[in-house]
């Protein structure tokens, strides 16, 4: 059967090659977002913000250059017989709210029950900083990094633990600082098994309520 490519019908990726404004329209808006704010995009102190925000907006968004699976493709399976959970706790988590594309900060931990191959652990890290360098809301993100681990690495089970602030409340609308929002995805064996997810959720300081 043919497939029928509806226009329109690209999927996120193509959309975002073919849709790409260029710096110099990147730029543009900026100074019109300046003058909206109700300042002079020409005026001397202003003048360069443009190309810094841009810049910017490379760094904060870099995440949607490059495949997170394949970050994971690399394994070692000389591990000995290793078969006990390895976690990565503490990562720093840089990420923007797709709702006000203002900061979300916090931590990332990441847990994994080998099945008989491991993976650099810094790769790990660079998988969270994949899916945190978009536009995101923090729920979806916890659930990819966690998805991701389980598809490739294909350990027997995976948990992830997301603790954030986001700047969307507490810089602007209910002003609430000092709230920090938490999510988990728990796969495999940290999913079914109690004891299992105990273990990673004392491993992280994570032992009170929440989780089943
Ligand atoms: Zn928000």
């Amino acid at each position: 059967m043919n497939k029928v490519i509806k226009p329109g019908a690209f999927s996120a990726e193509q959309a975002r090659s073919a849709g790409k404004p260029s710096r110099a329209e990147a730029e543009a808006a900026v100074r019109t977002l300046i003058r909206w704010a109700g300042d002079d995009p020409e005026r001397e102190g202003l003048v360069g913000t443009p190309d810094r925000v841009v810049r910017s907006y490379e760094e904060f968004f870099a995440g949607y250059e490059g495949d997170p699976r394949e970050m994971l493709a690399r394994t070692f399976e000389e591990t000995d017989g290793y078969d006990e959970m390895v976690i990565l706790r503490d990562i720093r988590l840089e990420s923007y709210c797709e709702h006000h594309m203002v900061p979300i900060i916090g931590k990332a931990h990441v847990g994994y029950l080998p099945r008989n191959r491991v993976v650099g652990i810094s790769k790990l890290a660079r998988v969270v900083e994949a899916y945190a360098k978009r536009l995101q809301i923090q729920e979806k993100m916890t659930a990819q990094i966690a998805n991701c681990i389980q598809e490739v690495l294909d350990p027997r089970g995976v948990g992830v633990v997301i603790e954030a602030a986001h700047q969307c409340m507490t810089t602007r609308g209910v002003h609430k600082p000092g709230v920090t929002m938490l999510t988990s995805r728990m796969l495999g064996t940290f999913r079914e098994n109690e004891a299992t997810r105990k273990e990673f959720l004392a491993m992280i300081g994570k032992t009170t309520g929440g989780y089943g």
